[in-house]
């Protein structure tokens, strides 16, 4: 058996077939494994625990039912989920990590992260990731009204869009200096991370030792899923089946 590792759905109601595949995903390869990890963004937005749409709620009973059936579920929030809280893991039956990780899996030790915090030289993103992450800002912004978090949200989501585009592409990608401090921290010689959606695997060296980050892909047009046995880690693209082109 093995343990997987997903992230970046972006769960959308307006992407039924990503919501349709995680679903065949969970009944399928998910309901079969030893564990399941979801590493951040798993929904496209999360305003709350009290306002789910249709897309996630489909998903949440996925999970539950994925969880009811004896296979553990944890889920690290993204810098688009970052709000998932202790509602949506009874829900779902899921349970929230914190991020950074440090995760040891058939005798192999892991250090893991929804992978934002590695993208330093966008020190735009890295500001409103501080103020977003401060509980003081999270409890203001959840005692807002569902319509009025709704309306600041979708500002946010616009605002992101413009950086994101407006950004170098590199200064959206991890920082190779905030990736080797993370490693160095920990003492490990292993990262796994999502968020940037370049899935590959990369090999290199921190003070002269050999070192791997490996990056799961986003579920935009396929999925992406990293398998870890006994055997080592495979990083997989998951085809779309019944989509047409
Ligand atoms: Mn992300």
């Amino acid at each position: 058996m093995a343990t997987l590792f997903i992230s970046d759905l972006h769960i959308d109601a307006g992407q039924p077939a990503v919501t349709g595949q995680f679903l065949s995903f969970l009944r399928g390869d998910a309901a079969n494994a030893e564990s399941l990890y979801i590493l951040g963004d798993l929904f496209e937005s999360w305003i709350g625990d009290d306002d789910a749409d249709s897309a996630q709620t489909a998903v949440i009973e996925g999970l539950n039912t994925l969880t009811a059936g004896g296979v553990p579920c944890f889920v690290m929030q993204g810098n688009r989920d970052f709000l998932l809280g202790p509602r949506f893991c009874a829900m779902s039956g899921a349970h929230l990590l914190p991020d950074p990780l440090v995760l040891t899996l058939y005798g192999e030790s892991v250090l893991v992260m929804h992978g934002d915090a590695l993208c330093t030289d966008d020190r735009a993103y890295q500001r409103l990731r501080a103020t977003v992450r401060d509980a003081g800002w999270q409890r203001e912004f959840l005692a807002l009204s569902v319509s009025r978090r709704r309306a600041l949200a979708g500002a946010a989501r616009s605002g992101s869009r413009a950086h994101t585009a407006a950004a170098d592409q590199g200064i959206t990608d991890v920082n190779a200096a905030s990736v080797a401090t993370a490693l160095r921290t920990a003492g490990l010689s292993m990262l796994l991370h999502g968020h940037t959606h370049r899935p590959a695997v990369h090999r290199f060296e921190v003070d002269g030792r050999a070192c791997t980050r490996i990056v799961l892909g986003d579920w935009h047009a396929q999925g992406s899923v990293l398998r870890w046995d006994e055997e080592g880690q495979e990083l997989l693209a998951l085809p779309r089946s019944g989509t047409p082109e």
